[in-house]
């Protein structure tokens, strides 16, 4: 029986992940669609999910910590940071993952020395990318707009700053995980301030992927060495796609399709 897949969020038009897992599962020869579902309340989720008969699902902005909440047991790295991107219906069970933090450091292995990191944003992405690198025992600076957020960074033992009350380092890399520039053309911070950042850092990432956000483009502006989201969205993606087919296909040949369908 053809399996049915779909990303949640909200907006959800801008997301590659149909094309990508579709690309995967047509040319791999697995029996399977991947489709696209804006949902407006977080709480409708799990409901959602089974309503529609799915056998998996990704989940974006901003549903990542309502899909924690919804899931019947959570494993791996998920289970840490609270924060779920990939479902998988086991036997009517809803299993949650998280396969952002490792498709984000598959997406910087170029980056060389990093040890002084600026996560800008404290929502799910930085979350996941804040505790991965807390595990590899990288120091890491927080800046949020907004200051209820930074409690879960502040027992990570991040430092945590809004914008009022911002001490600048010297940065290896800045992370943009807000989504400023995703839907509009704004900077994850007062222009003043992210242009003192990007005087202090050597690379420059951004979460949002299929555009050239303010951010980077300030970054470019300046010379420094930068990348979009895509490659962490092939990273989070090939993740997913194992799990999706249960890992009966090879890693190297779901990377090699899925990259396919970046140049559609
Ligand atoms: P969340 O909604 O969980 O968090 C959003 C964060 O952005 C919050 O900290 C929020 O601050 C901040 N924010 C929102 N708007 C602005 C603004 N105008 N100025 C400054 N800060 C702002 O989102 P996620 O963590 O799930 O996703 C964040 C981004 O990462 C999205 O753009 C998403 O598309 C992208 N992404 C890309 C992936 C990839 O594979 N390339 C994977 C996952 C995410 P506050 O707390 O004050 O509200």
């Amino acid at each position: 029986m053809k399996k049915l897949f779909s990303i949640f969020g909200n907006p959800v038009s801008h997301s590659r992940s149909p094309l990508m897992h579709n690309s995967v599962f047509k040319h791999l020869g697995f029996n399977a669609c991947y489709t696209r579902t804006q949902l407006t309340d977080g709480d409708k989720l799990k409901e959602t999910f089974f309503t529609l008969g799915l056998s998996g699902a990704n989940v974006t902005v901003p549903h990542k910590e309502a899909a924690f909440h919804a899931c019947d047991e959570v494993r791996g790295f998920a289970k840490k940071v609270g924060v779920v991107n990939t479902l998988i219906n086991e036997d009517g069970k809803l299993i949650g993952y998280n396969t952002d933090a490792d498709g984000f450091v598959y997406a910087i292995n170029e980056f060389k020395n990093i040890k002084n990191i600026l996560i800008l944003g404290a929502g799910g992405t930085a979350k996941a990318l804040a505790t991965r690198f807390k595990q590899d025992n990288l120091n890491v600076s927080v800046l949020n707009r907004s200051k209820t957020r930074l409690s879960y960074f502040e027992e990570l033992e991040c430092s945590c700053f809004t914008w009022e009350d911002f001490k600048i380092k010297d940065y290896d890399l800045i992370v943009n995980t807000t989504s400023a520039g995703l839907k509009d053309e704004e900077l994850p911070a007062p222009q003043e301030l992210v242009q003192e950042i990007l005087n202090a850092t050597e690379y420059v990432a951004d979460a949002i992927y299929g555009k050239l956000t303010p951010f980077l483009k300030l970054a470019k502006e300046k010379n420094i060495t930068y990348k979009d989201g895509a490659d962490m969205l092939l990273g989070q993606g090939v993740l997913a796609n194992e799990l999706f087919v249960n890992h009966s296909l090879k890693k190297e040949d779901i990377k090699k399709e899925m990259q396919k369908s970046f140049s559609i």
